[in-house]
């Protein structure tokens, strides 16, 4: 049989840190590695499969996409991204979209539409404010914007044009701006971070800067969009609106995709030749993504969504009160994290996949839990019951 770990060690650039199973076939929350063992996906492709593996409703979008028209590029129109960008400016309150194939693809995009209105109409001012620990993706313009040392320094010098500050603190922000800035670019969440909450009026605060300044708020919602927090997009709980927003992962719950919506003043400084991607639009991730949005849209589809984060919140709680390893549940939605007392996030992810449970150590000391939209309550008992179990089994070994 052919040994698939080795074979990758043999080909693959070593640049990721897997876990040890070779994952074959994914239906709805589950999932079975090559072994034939079974695991409770709560890592969700990274808060990617948001309908579960191969929801039957993406599954005929795509076969039927793909029997009539896969490609075109953007030198002609083509349906699917036309509907797709209806749908998004519908629901978002912003008025344009543009396509492109990934997160960090998205923010590029986001970045050189900040520079282009800036230069248009505020004198050349060109620097974006981001936050520590904000995770923005690897492209160079994405982590030039990124808040984390450990991705940023093998690669400078950077793209210059960002400052970065503490996240949560306006004041920082302020202190920041020059005539210069251009932008603030957040994510609603940080996901990447560690799944770190925005404090009660801080993104509302970032909206009133940008307003009293004439700046520009990007929110990066390729996390914690199309759903992951219960609303559409993350925004919504604050009662305000970015200018520029981008979105990716969940959108086609599984099929690379990539966007940002924009209001019309700012996208219309993108003129024609300014920007493009040549798979930017394709007609197989459009259909995906508007079969997803279907889903996600479907009355009392998040309602649901709501209902089963409190379970899963409750369930964690309840870990946190028996284990004194856990120190604190944090986040929404279906994006939650359990903070942990020692730097054993690991451990922890190792033991739980032993008992058919798949987690993400987004940090040394917390797990980050992406399950998707449509998770059951069965499903969250049992990965609950799981982890559980993994976190005692860290702290019987002196992990605590
Ligand atoms: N922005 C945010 C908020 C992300 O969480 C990520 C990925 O984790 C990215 C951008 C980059 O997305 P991608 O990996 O699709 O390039």
């Amino acid at each position: 049989m052919t040994d698939w770990i080795a074979e990758e060690h043999r080909y693959l650039f070593q640049n990721y840190g897997r876990q040890p199973v070779v994952i074959e076939r994914g239906q709805g929350t589950r999932c079975w590695d090559t072994e034939g063992n079974e695991y409770l996906d709560f890592v969700g492709g990274v808060a990617v499969n948001i309908l579960g593996h191969s929801h039957p409703a993406v599954v005929r979008a795509l076969s039927e996409q793909a029997a009539t028209l896969m490609h075109t590029s953007n030198l002609f129109y083509s349906r699917p991204m036309i509907e797709l960008a209806r749908v998004l400016v519908e629901q978002s309150g912003l008025d344009r979209a543009f396509f492109c194939n990934s997160g960090t693809e998205a923010v590029e995009a986001a970045i050189k539409l900040a520079r282009r209105w800036g230069r248009d109409v505020k004198h050349g001012a060109f620097e974006i404010i981001t936050t520590v620990d904000g995770f923005h993706g690897r492209t160079m313009g994405s982590l030039s914007a990124t808040g984390n040392s450990r991705y940023r320094e093998p690669f400078e010098p950077l793209v210059p044009g960002f400052v970065i500050v503490p996240w949560n603190n306006l004041e920082a922000v302020r202190a920041a701006t020059s005539e210069r800035t251009v932008a603030v670019m957040v994510e609603p969440i940080q996901g990447e971070g560690g799944v770190n909450m925005p404090e009660p009026g801080y993104l509302a605060g970032l909206r009133q800067w940008c307003d009293e300044r004439g700046l520009l708020l990007i929110f990066d919602e390729v996390q914690t969009g199309i759903g992951r927090t219960g609303t559409l997009f993350a925004f919504q709980h604050e009662g305000i609106r970015p200018d520029i927003m981008t979105l990716a992962k969940g959108l086609a719950a599984g099929v690379p995709i990539g966007a940002i919506l924009a209001r019309d003043e700012i996208a219309a400084h993108f003129v024609k030749g300014d920007h493009g991607s040549t798979f930017g639009g394709n007609a197989l991730a459009c259909a995906a993504a508007l079969a997803t949005l279907r889903e996600v849209l479907a009355p009392g589809f998040l309602e649901r969504t709501r209902e089963a984060s409190e379970r899963l919140i409750s369930r964690l709680r309840a870990i946190e009160d028996r284990h004194g390893l856990v120190t604190g549940v944090r986040g929404r939605g279906m994006l939650l994290a359990v903070g942990l007392a020692a730097d054993v996030s690991a451990d922890v992810v190792e033991q739980a996949r032993r008992r058919g449970l798949l987690v993400n150590n987004v940090r040394p000391n917390a797990i980050r839990l992406m399950p998707p939209l449509n998770v059951s309550d069965d499903e969250i008992d049992r990965a609950s019951d799981i982890l559980e179990a993994a976190i005692a089994a860290v702290e019987s070994a002196g992990g605590k």
